[in-house]
């Protein structure tokens, strides 16, 4: 829809308000006010997407199934005009992975998720014995600094950026998380690998204290593609083995030998 129209649609029920106003006989300045309000409480994007908005509608609708989330103008500095809810991944043999609950993301965010878990985490999930049912993404857009911190730097989770995720849940009802040790280490290095090279930000165990037992990845945009990729894999704990127990000390026996 070109700008013209709508700015025709907002324009109407102006129309309406300036011959109503003018019977009231409002001022000129009064409806100019008005207009004004009208038009900066209304972007265009509110009346219909913009057309990248429905480029990536298009493309996520491909490899996912989504819906559109209602804009948002408050507050101000997390206002979002191309959020979707992410509900499922489509693979390309039809089946799909859940994505519970469902995440909401800006739409080249939800498309770079889809991508990652139809190219990365299913493929490599291979080796795990049975086929990735679900992710969990435990946190995603929340108006919010960095970490909860009061006064921070807005998080990417307030720009609908960035996602936490939590466990992968498998076919055969395992479910673990990307940080737990146990997992394949060959497996979570390559999830490590993988993140870091798709996404701007990956933030795991290792990295300030937060992500110990969650994923962080978003799509920061930074001055010449800068990446951070702080995921420490760690090694299994060693297994403690239990040392002999002591046998209670036979004073008779050892008085014989000492004879
Ligand atoms: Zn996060």
């Amino acid at each position: 829809m070109s700008q013209r129209r709508i700015t025709l649609r907002l324009l109407a029920p102006l129309a309406l308000l300036a011959a109503t106003a003018g019977a009231a006989q409002a001022s000129a300045s009064e409806l100019e006010r008005e207009l004004y309000r009208e038009l900066h409480k209304m972007p265009p994007a509110a009346v219909f997407p913009l057309p990248e908005t429905r480029a990536c509608y298009d493309r996520l609708g491909k490899i996912a199934t989504f819906t559109p989330v209602p804009i948002r103008v408050e507050p101000s500095q997390c206002a979002r005009y191309d959020m979707v809810r992410l509900d499922r991944v489509v693979l390309p043999d039809k089946s799909f992975v859940v994505v519970s609950p469902a995440p909401s993301l800006r739409c080249s965010m939800a498309e770079a998720v889809a991508e990652w878990v139809r190219d990365d985490i299913v493929p490599a999930a291979g080796e795990l014995g049975a086929a990735v049912a679900a992710i969990s993404g435990y946190d995603s857009y929340e108006c919010r600094p960095r970490n909860n911190i009061a006064g921070g730097i807005l998080s990417e989770h307030g720009k609908g950026n960035a996602l936490d995720v939590g466990a992968i849940k498998l076919r055969n009802g395992a479910s673990f998380t990307l940080t737990d040790a146990l997992v394949s280490k060959p497996f979570r290095e390559a999830m490590r690998s993988r993140a870091c090279a798709r996404f701007a930000t990956v933030l795991g165990p290792g990295s300030d204290g937060y992500h110990n037992d969650h994923i962080h990845i978003d799509l920061a945009e930074r001055s010449n593609g800068y990446k951070i990729c702080q995921w420490n894999v760690l090694d299994p704990a060693p297994i403690a083995v239990p040392l002999p127990r002591s046998r209670p000390l036979d004073l008779a026996a050892d008085q014989s030998k000492s004879r």
